[in-house]
């Protein structure tokens, strides 16, 4: 049963959303996941697991990307599919309010210890834009002008998807002429919005183009950090999800540093 869309507040949202079991956590250093994108890596020939996954070890994304943070993790049927109504479906448009919401509160409870951990404040966050616009909107952009008032500038329409492509095409890696931004980045710090990040290369490409229209610095954020069932080292991860509800008190930046810097502030 869906709850009334007219009179949830964001905070209802999020309680609706965590009563869905569909947003489980992230957890910051985690042994068995990689430091840099959050997904599982594989055990290594000396029996531990990768610090990092391959695609973020071997360069690729660090040299685009400054870092990423997902606000929790996402498989098949849970929170991707919520999100792909949101997008797809006319009368799952609603979706869009509990998910605006989760973003806006998490970026209330974290965006100072992501912007502490990677290099200071953001100019602008912008979004990455996904196959299908309805109507000329990227989806993402119709979802955060339901709230009114963010914590961050976010600017709409400064990327632009050159074609469709087959995810499976661009599977973890940059295509560099898969996006392009326009010249409002140049000299900016950017907070990189997108709906999910499942093998990074779409995320990658944009930063990629960004970085091309001189954006100084790029962080990726996502609501999901999709994990793909099929990979074996997936497989853990995913069968202790059901433990782990949705904690919007931690980030994946979060340490010491940052609960000590909170205090203070406090
Ligand atoms: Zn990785
Ligand atoms: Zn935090």
């Amino acid at each position: 049963m869906r709850p009334s869309r007219a009179t949830r507040t964001i905070g209802q949202w999020v309680a609706w959303l965590k009563s869905q079991n569909c947003t489980p956590s992230v957890t910051p250093a985690e042994v068995g996941v990689c430091s840099m994108c959050l997904g599982p890596t594989p055990i290594g020939p000396q029996g531990t697991h990768y610090a990092r996954c391959f695609a973020c070890n071997n360069g690729r994304y660090s040299t685009v990307l400054d870092g990423f943070v997902p606000i929790c993790y996402s498989v098949n049927e849970g929170l991707e599919g919520a999100i792909w109504r949101a997008k797809n479906d006319d009368l799952n448009g609603w979706l869009q309010l509990p998910l605006a919401s989760l973003l806006w509160t998490f970026l209330n409870n974290h965006l100072e210890c992501i912007e502490n951990a990677y290099g200071g404040k953001f100019d602008i966050g912008v979004t990455v834009p996904s196959s299908k616009e309805r109507n000329g909107v990227n989806h993402l952009d119709a979802l955060l002008s339901r709230i009114e008032k963010w914590p961050i500038n976010w600017k709409q329409g400064v990327l632009v998807k050159n074609r469709n492509e087959p995810a499976a095409e661009r599977r973890q890696r940059i295509v560099t002429d898969l996006f392009t931004a326009d010249q409002s980045v140049n000299g900016k710090r950017v907070l990189l919005l997108d709906d999910t990040f499942t093998s990074g290369g779409s995320m990658a490409s944009a930063a990629y183009a960004l970085h091309e229209a001189g954006a100084t610095s790029v962080v990726g954020i996502a609501f999901g950090r999709q994990l793909n069932a099929s990979r074996e080292e997936a497989r853990e991860l995913i069968s202790e999800l059901p433990q782990r509800p949705l904690d919007l008190d931690t980030c994946p930046v979060h340490d010491l540093s940052d609960i000590d810097l909170f205090f203070m502030r406090g």
